[in-house]
């Protein structure tokens, strides 16, 4: 049972190569790669809630997706990159150096055996950014491939409706949220006696300078939390988490059938322009 979450006739690696390579219009196959991380979840989640988020969000979509659209999940990416808790034992965390060559080999791979569209479905919060530099450098050395660093939670989802707007907030790790999504997901994994409420010590009280949004200051999860929740994870409910997956896997649905009808724009390589002043179009650079 290799394929956990997803069906087993959407899992990339249960396939064979010549099963890859009879594959109709690959440039059109949709691959969605689940990231997540090893990480504390504070006292009352398991290390692996980033990794089952994403695995379970997408598998629930693809359950959802019309059987004649060609999409496939790679197998979920454990790891990531984790240093701000690099303080709470079993956390596992590569660089970001390692994580980006990791991502940038694999896009690799898949466009060598001629894919052209690759998802990076994203739950852990803290490597967004690498994902978006590694996706516009695959982009820029190979410009058919199309790459999506997408993060989980940013699709449309009732959490405004269900948390409080002080969890909205402040609540980004191990809190209502996450709790709720993994009692819904993997409820033998969540310890309810267990679970706290703890929110960030120490914030900024200027207006200004915040933990996350327009004008941050760095931190690793131990300056500001010591149980490891940054959040209310008292609160949580297995409703709250049923509606979240909910929406969540019905927002992937929608991104997913978005992706396959994506197409690159590609002003560089438009007829030229009737407008005279817009007739330029950069340089071909010269071979490597
Ligand atoms: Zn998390």
């Amino acid at each position: 049972m290799m394929h956990g979450f997803i069906p087993p006739q959407r899992y990339f690696a249960y396939l064979t190569w010549q099963q890859i390579e009879a594959l109709p219009d690959k440039a059109h196959v949709v691959i969605v790669q689940p990231m997540g991380a090893i990480e504390q979840h504070g006292p009352h989640l398991p290390l692996a809630v980033d990794a089952a988020i994403a695995t379970a969000v997408l598998g629930k979509a693809l359950t959802q997706l019309p059987e004649a659209l060609p999409a496939y999940a790679l197998p979920p990416l454990y790891y990531g990159k984790s240093n701000e808790h690099w303080h709470f034992p079993g956390t596992i965390t590569l660089s970001a150096e390692t994580l980006r060559q990791i991502l940038l080999e694999s896009a690799a791979s898949l466009y060598r055996a001629g894919f052209r569209k690759l998802i990076w479905l994203n739950a852990h919060g803290g490597q967004p950014q690498v994902l978006d530099m590694a996706a516009r450098d695959l982009h820029q050395t190979h410009p058919d491939l199309m790459v999506f660093p997408h993060f989980v939670w940013n699709v449309p989802n009732p959490a405004a409706e269900l948390l409080t707007p002080k969890e909205l907030e402040l609540g980004i790790h191990a809190g209502d949220a996450e709790t709720s999504l993994m009692l819904s997901i993997l409820p033998d994994q969540v310890q309810p006696d267990q679970a706290v409420c703890e929110y960030p010590h120490g914030l900024p009280t200027d207006g200004l300078l915040s933990m996350e949004g327009a004008l941050p200051f760095a931190w690793v999860t131990r300056d500001l939390t010591r149980s490891g929740v940054l959040g209310d994870a008292t609160v949580a409910t297995v409703a709250k988490g049923d509606r979240l997956l909910a929406a969540l896997a019905d927002g992937w649905v929608r991104v997913i059938e978005a992706v396959h009808r994506f197409q690159q724009p590609a002003a560089w390589r438009d007829e030229p322009h009737p407008d005279e002043s817009l007739k330029t179009r950069p340089p071909e650079p010269p071979p490597p």
